[in-house]
């Protein structure tokens, strides 16, 4: 079988959730290291790839400031967490043997690299993971925004966002037996049925710029490889 890949550069864009397994809260290392070996297989084939994590299995924003907190104050203990799940998938993909960057949008140089685009560019010519941490380093945003602005800056041809299930339904798929997946949805599509693939303004985004975004299950061993090969079941957002 042909290895070849129709993609040269992507953005892979995951919860912090993905990220916790069965637990309700925090990191699950085997889960971690799962989620690597997925993107260790497409690695291999040779495509740039760059990472956007969330941050929701340590801590959400919007959850603080319903706790009384002042809302951006909770919005950089998000952004906080979303370093901490870069880090674990850095030590996961370098357990591997996959050089890896962590590229903060907040600059905290002791613990990785502040965002500066062509050095960005740079690492992936040459191979290197680059997972952009702490959002975009703006309160008020989502990391799902986060992923689409650096897709776009980093020209990757599209995101993919790995989630619990193969895409896009009409309703939610673990509560009706009868919801339908789409093969493929517009953007406006989404916004106006409020499908929940991201949140509205990382879909402009991507609407605004043509970045095509790719839902596809990551619970799926060997799923994102298969993706990018064409197979598989996943909604193109376009
Ligand atoms: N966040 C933010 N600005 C950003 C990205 C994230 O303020 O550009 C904060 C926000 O509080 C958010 C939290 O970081 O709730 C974690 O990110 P997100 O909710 O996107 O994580 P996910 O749901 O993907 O795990």
């Amino acid at each position: 079988a042909s290895t070849a890949v129709a993609y040269k550069r992507v953005m892979l864009k995951i919860s912090g959730e993905a990220l916790m397994g069965d637990q309700g809260y925090g990191l699950h290392p085997p889960t971690v290291q799962r989620i690597a070996r997925e993107v260790q297989s497409v690695h291999s084939l040779g495509v740039e790839i760059c990472m956007v994590i969330g941050g929701g299995n340590i801590f959400r924003g919007l959850q603080g400031s319903a706790q009384g907190m002042e809302r951006t104050t909770a919005d950089y203990m998000g952004m906080l967490a979303t370093v901490m799940n870069a880090l674990a998938m850095q030590a996961a993909l370098e357990s591997l043997g996959i050089f890896t960057r962590v590229i903060s949008a907040i600059p905290m140089d002791q613990v990785c690299e502040p965002y500066i685009r062509r050095r960005a560019v740079r690492h992936l010519e040459k191979k290197r993971v680059c997972i952009f941490a702490a959002g975009t380093g703006n309160p008020y945003f989502t990391t799902d925004t986060a992923a689409t602005l650096r897709a776009n800056e980093m020209a990757c041809q599209a995101i993919f966002k790995g989630t619990k299930v193969d895409g896009v339904y009409d309703k939610d798929p673990s509560k009706f037996a009868d919801a339908k997946r789409y093969d493929t949805v517009t953007y406006d599509e989404v916004l106006q049925q409020h499908l929940g693939v991201m949140d509205a303004s990382a879909i402009a985004l991507a609407r605004d710029n043509d970045l095509p975004i790719i839902v596809f299950s990551l619970d799926e061993p060997g799923g994102f490889r298969g993706i990018l090969r064409g197979e598989g079941t996943y909604t193109r957002v376009h």
